[in-house]
């Protein structure tokens, strides 16, 4: 095009050169020179009023045939159309597969700009939420869900990744909403119906609890008549050795329905764990003397120490749990003669729960999988100790209901502190205190 474009203005220039002679021939330079200017514009116009037909009678057109620079530039219009339409038609096809593709998905997506508002939904979100063309592209979420656990969500107010609601429309229906930020400001929300995960989840929860709650009845008469007979049969070693085993075995058994029917009531209820103010310093000082029971023979070196300034509005039963699950775990992975710290304070960020041993420790693979159910490092040491493998797993589900978070520090042969964390809206400062008081 550079070239064509040099040729053009040379070819101008030496056509103009001729002109000029002429004009001197005639002696009437500047009238030739401006009649051939004219000429010169003239063709010019001629191509340009060319080049406005072809360009508006359609791209299907073949561009006009011309030679020299207009040729050029009418060739590469041509190719730069062309190109243009393939790329709009590689566009289009993309972006119908899209729409088939979101339109078979079974979840909700809506595409939300950077305030906010609707922008796009997919046929899925249409069902789920009722939503309505055009009326409700600009909307905004909190417009169309009111839920207050939503509106949190949508304000940043929540710590969790996703919430789950019952369907505006029909509150059998349970949908699971999740925002993912994007590119510049935008979000992408995906819903889902979760309406069978839950009650299937429901249906465990309440096999669990039931079980454990039928199991109740009959370990505790198992239990009183292992006792009776364990008075009454003195004089056979055999038999006093087997009915002590099944004491022993009837015992984890009722620990292990207490725990799940403790972990289940922790599972159904929703932050709606009765509050009081706990007076923890004294919770942990009885806990203390457990701890020194429990420890017997081993002789561990069990120190506290408690802010008894600091009390903690929460659930007396759930705190209790943590905080035994805690020290007694302490007590039993820390081999005889080994030191056990609990401390119990308060700062800026909220009070604090400490649990310090020397013990066997944890290998790190092991702590993120430490609060499942049943998950056990060792399993044989786990079962000599007593252990129902479901004590991290309360303590994790009670710190939820308590807004507080669970901490693991550990390393293998030199220890582990297990710490609790709880929000500074729960802490008392005694001198502030005017409710009762449990603990
Ligand atoms: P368990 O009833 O088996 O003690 P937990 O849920 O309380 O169950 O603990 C899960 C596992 O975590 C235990 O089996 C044990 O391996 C490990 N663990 C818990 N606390 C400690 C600790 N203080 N030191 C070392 N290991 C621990």
């Amino acid at each position: 095009m550079t070239t064509s474009w040099v040729t053009e203005f040379s070819r101008f220039l030496w056509f103009g050169g001729i002109a000029a002679l002429f004009g001197l021939l005639i002696g009437q330079v500047l009238a030739v020179l401006l009649l051939y200017t004219l000429a010169y514009l003239g063709w010019y116009f001629y191509n340009l009023r060319r080049m406005d037909h072809w360009l508006r009678k359609g791209k299907k057109y073949a561009p006009p045939a011309a030679s020299g620079l207009w040729g050029e530039l009418f060739n590469e219009i041509y190719y730069l159309q062309q190109r243009s339409r393939k790329r709009s038609k590689r566009l289009v096809k993309l972006l119908n597969r899209f729409r088939e593709t979101t339109g078979a998905m079974p979840d909700g997506i809506i595409i939300l700009k950077e305030q906010g508002e609707i922008e796009w939904w997919n046929d899925s979100a249409q069902a789920l939420l009722n939503l309505k063309y055009p009326s409700d592209v600009g909307q905004r979420m909190s417009n169309l869900i009111r839920h207050p656990s939503f509106i949190a969500y949508v304000n940043g107010k929540s710590d969790e990744p996703d919430v789950t609601i019952a369907s505006p429309l029909n509150d059998q229906i349970k949908l699971n909403i999740r925002i993912i930020p994007y590119g510049k400001d935008q979000s992408l929300v995906m819903i889902r119906d979760v309406t069978v995960v839950q009650q299937v989840e429901q249906m465990r929860r309440d096999f669990v609890a039931n079980i454990s709650h039928e199991l109740r009845t009959p370990l505790t008469v198992m239990s009183g008549f292992i006792e009776s007979l364990q008075e009454e049969i003195r004089d056979d070693p055999q038999v006093e050795r087997a009915l002590q085993l099944m004491g022993q075995q009837t015992r984890r058994m009722q620990q292990l329905t207490e725990d799940l029917m403790l972990l289940s009531s922790l599972e159904n209820s929703k932050n709606t764990s009765r509050r009081q103010v706990v007076n923890v310093a004294n919770m942990l000082a009885s806990l203390k003397e457990e701890a020194e029971v429990l420890s017997g023979e081993r002789g561990h070196t069990i120190l506290l120490e408690a802010d008894a300034e600091v009390a903690l509005r929460g659930d007396p039963k759930e705190l209790d749990s943590i905080f035994s699950n805690l020290v007694i775990n302490a007590v039993n992975y820390t081999p005889k003669g080994g030191a056990i710290r609990i401390r119990w304070y308060a700062d800026e960020n909220g009070a604090h729960f400490e649990v310090h041993d020397t013990g066997v420790g944890i290998a790190g693979h092991h702590i993120p999988r430490l609060t499942e159910r049943f998950y056990r490092v060792d399993v044989g040491r786990s079962r000599a100790t007593g252990g129902s493998g479901l004590g991290l797993a309360i303590v994790k589900h009670a710190m939820q209901q308590h807004r507080g978070t669970l901490q693991i520090d550990s390393e293998v042969g030199r220890g582990s502190t297990f710490i609790c964390n709880f929000p500074p809206d729960l802490v008392v400062y005694k001198k502030d205190k005017d409710l009762d008081e449990t603990g």
